[in-house]
């Protein structure tokens, strides 16, 4: 799965692309492997300047709420991530309620 991510104090963000192993959306679409990189500022530093990538991420989904989501796999041809500030999570921006 190709993520795009604006979760930029991610561990696992490189430049608006999402690295993990794998990425877990759960009840609530947001993404639960976010892992805050105390080393990395809170800015959304050049994600438009740098190169995309495929990154193929695997991605396991419970949003069966989710248009997307058949029998708890995500159906889009890729997801984008979003910070969502007031919550402080990476809220799954692809999300469609059924
Ligand atoms: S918040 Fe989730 S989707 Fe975004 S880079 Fe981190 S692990 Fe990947």
């Amino acid at each position: 799965m190709n993520i795009r991510c604006r979760k930029i104090n991610c561990k696992f963000n490189h430049a608006g692309t999402c690295h993990a192993r794998e990425v877990h959306v759960c009840r609530g679409a947001y993404c639960a492997t976010y892992q805050k990189d105390q080393r990395k500022l809170d800015l959304e530093l050049a994600s438009e300047l740098a190169p995309t990538k495929p990154n193929n991420v695997p991605l396991s989904c419970t949003v069966c709420a989710c248009l997307y989501n058949h029998d708890c796999r995500c159906a889009a041809n890729g997801i984008a991530v979003v910070d969502n500030e007031a919550s402080n999570h990476a809220d799954c921006a692809t999300f469609i309620e059924r």
